[in-house]
């Protein structure tokens, strides 16, 4: 457990069982376990193939469920006079079966949808429930962001005539005049929003969505242009909402205070000047704990999800008071903390590769000078010169790929230079790993003498972060864990791509170039015991991601629920077929197949091929076409 931090980023829905397999608690602490390893054999009997993503719904509702119990309890402890409405970002995960799950969850609290673009707000308007009485508060709201041509304005307001009632944030400048023109036209009186850049800046990965040099949301002297032009249409009751969003996964507690007590700053002058201020919306950031170091470390968090909603209702209680207007209906628009935990990556170990750490054993009469000298060093290496003899065995290496390229060492000789070299790093790693203080010089012995895990994914299709921007995922076996793991190794995917690998892992707020794992062929049991690694906390921004590199398509997916009896697979999408992919790029199979059919009649006809080989030939060619990408097991 210590090993991978799991009671850190997975409590309370990933722990460990006595059988050495990752458990899942779907409900968090108010349900039964399901044990991971053996619903993957299980879902493996139904022919659903490995990498697969396993969505447990029942994790998104205790999301839901915990960040609006988080802002009620702190509504009830501040006295807050007012209400939590939170929307769910579009943009963090738009499958459909999780938007839609989001929005039946959500129901009971009166959750909404945020819109980033035009197709999202088409997802949120066949998805939300038209508002029946939109006088008494107890809808979900619909946040129109992003930027917005006519179509999209045009859309959204039309849409109030379905009983839909959106807040169309304002951006960009431009789209105050297109929303007075469209609603002039339409006599659809809009609610409006305003984008504010706060000078407060985020940290870490995404920081940069604040400043007043941000890509998004208007500088105080556009928003008090935007009052003007409103007011001067007497439209100024429209404006209602007040945006900003400074960055996703924020680290740091005193980060989002000090952009709450702006915003709500901001948000009492705008009722000075006359608008009719309701919403305050602060935004998504509301970090997840990646590598369970609870800390402001950029793939952590130094606060919970009660000190954040805690902070914001606070703030801005204490804000409204000091200038004694209404407390605004709080917005939040958190997609990462909802979303991330509940989907995890499974996929399988093809093969390894292993750095050798034994000696060549032959000693031949006449070894060469550098050969003789990695031996000497190798025999030599004890707990008072492993250090030195580092650098010893690193310098006749370097030595003996010279004399190499000079002419003078064979193929042969070279290969056992480097055999002693790698022995004597594994024999000084052994001596290093058992010291408390290691030397700053020996900190890459390890990734030197990592082993490769071949792994049946691509980095590219699902952990796009890991390889775009070095973001850490939780990675574990999800078996044999009463087994000590030996190993040390690095991910390699499947992609012909030196960036697919992964090769940072979390450690406590560090990142660590190795990871542990087990023997790939287990001693103790059969052979063809498949190894099963799992990516956690992969549920927001990963498959949208995404993309085809090399032509690794879209991984199986399950959704998971549980009930009494245990659990239920509610759906299952599968992954992209190889003539999918081919078409995303134009290729239409049937014609790739008829190309293949008319070159084997031709080699046929020139004897170059048997019709044995070619009936097998265009068998295979024509059954990959319906193939998942992935590597499948062997026949
Ligand atoms: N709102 C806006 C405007 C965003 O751009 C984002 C994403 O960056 C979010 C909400 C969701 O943020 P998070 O996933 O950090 O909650």
């Amino acid at each position: 457990e210590k090993l991978y931090r799991i009671q850190g980023w997975g409590e309370p829905y990933f722990s460990i069982n006595a059988a050495g397999h990752v458990t899942v608690s779907p409900k968090g602490d108010h349900g039964g376990s399901l044990d991971l390893y053996q619903l993957v054999e299980a879902l493996r009997r139904r022919n659903i193939e490995l990498p697969l993503l396993i969505r447990f719904s029942d994790i998104l509702a205790d999301r839901i469920e915990r960040l609006n119990a988080c802002f009620a309890k702190a509504i009830a402890r501040y006295n807050y006079p007012n209400v939590y409405r939170g929307v769910y970002p579009i943009k963090c995960n738009q499958h459909r079966h999780i938007v839609e799950s989001l929005v039946r969850y959500g129901k009971p609290y009166h959750f909404g949808l945020e819109a980033g673009s035009k197709p999202e707000l088409m997802i949120a308007l066949a998805t939300l429930e038209p508002v029946a009485n939109p006088q008494n508060n107890q809808f979900p709201l619909l946040i129109c962001n992003g930027y917005k041509d006519q179509e999209y304005i045009e859309t959204a307001l039309l849409a109030t005539r379905l009983g839909q009632r959106p807040i169309i944030v304002i951006e960009q400048l431009e789209e105050v005049d297109l929303i007075l023109k469209i609603s002039r036209q339409f006599e659809i009186k809009p609610i409006v929003g305003v984008r504010a850049k706060l000078s407060s800046k985020g940290i870490g990965r995404w920081g940069n969505s604040a400043g007043d040099r941000a890509k998004f949301g208007l500088t105080i002297p556009e928003i008090l242009t935007v009052v003007n032009r409103l007011e001067a249409c007497q439209m100024l009751d429209c404006l209602q909402l007040l945006h900003f969003h400074i960055g996703s996964q924020i680290s740091s507690i005193s980060v989002i205070k000090d952009a709450i007590r702006e915003a709500a700053q901001i948000y009492g002058e705008l009722v000075k000047l006359g608008a009719h201020m309701q919403y305050l919306d602060v935004g998504g950031g509301l970090g997840v704990d990646y590598d369970g170091s609870k800390t402001n470390f950029y793939a952590s968090k130094n606060y919970n999800m009660q000190n954040y909603a805690n902070d914001i209702v606070a703030e801005v209680k204490e804000a409204c008071e000091e200038r004694n207007i209404t407390a605004p209906v709080l917005v939040s628009e958190s997609g990462r903390a909802i979303a991330a935990h509940h989907s995890v990556l499974i996929f399988d170990v093809l093969g390894t590769n292993e750095v050798p750490r034994t000696p060549p054993i032959a000693v031949e009469e006449k070894e060469h000078l550098i050969i003789r000298n990695l031996r000497e060093t190798y025999n030599s290496i004890n707990e008072d010169n492993y250090q030195e003899t580092f650098h010893d065995a690193a310098q006749f290496k370097e030595e003996a790929i010279s004399l190499f390229n000079f002419g003078y060492l064979s193929l042969k000789e070279r290969s056992k230079a480097e055999q002693l070299y790698w022995a004597c790093c594994g024999k000084i790693l052994e001596i290093a790993r058992k010291q408390e203080y290691v030397p700053d010089d020996l900190e890459d012995l390890e990734k030197i003498m990592a082993s490769i895990y071949y792994v049946n994914l691509s980095v590219f299709q699902s952990a796009a972060d890991a390889w775009a921007i070095d973001q850490l995922f939780p990675i574990m076996p999800i078996h044999r864990l009463t087994e000590e793991p030996t190993q040390r190794g690095i991910l390699a995917d499947l992609t012909c791509d030196s960036d697919g690998k992964i090769d940072k892992f979390i450690d406590l707020t560090d990142v660590k170039s190795v990871l542990e794992l087990h023997p790939f062929k287990n001693p103790d049991r059969s052979d063809n015991e498949p190894y099963y690694l799992g990516m956690f906390l992969m549920g927001a921004y990963q498959e949208i991601m995404g993309n085809l590199h090399n032509l690794f398509g879209d991984t199986n997916v399950v959704h998971i629920t549980t009930n009494p009896k245990g659990y239920q697979i509610e759906y299952l999408v599968k992954g992209d077929t190889i003539s999918e992919v081919l078409g995303y790029v134009q290729y239409n199979a049937e014609d790739l197949l008829e190309n293949i059919r008319r070159r084997t009649e031709q080699a046929l006809q020139d004897n170059r091929i048997t019709l044995e080989e070619s009936q097998l030939l265009l068998q295979d060619y024509e059954r990959s076409l319906r193939r998942y990408t992935y590597l499948m097991d062997n026949d």
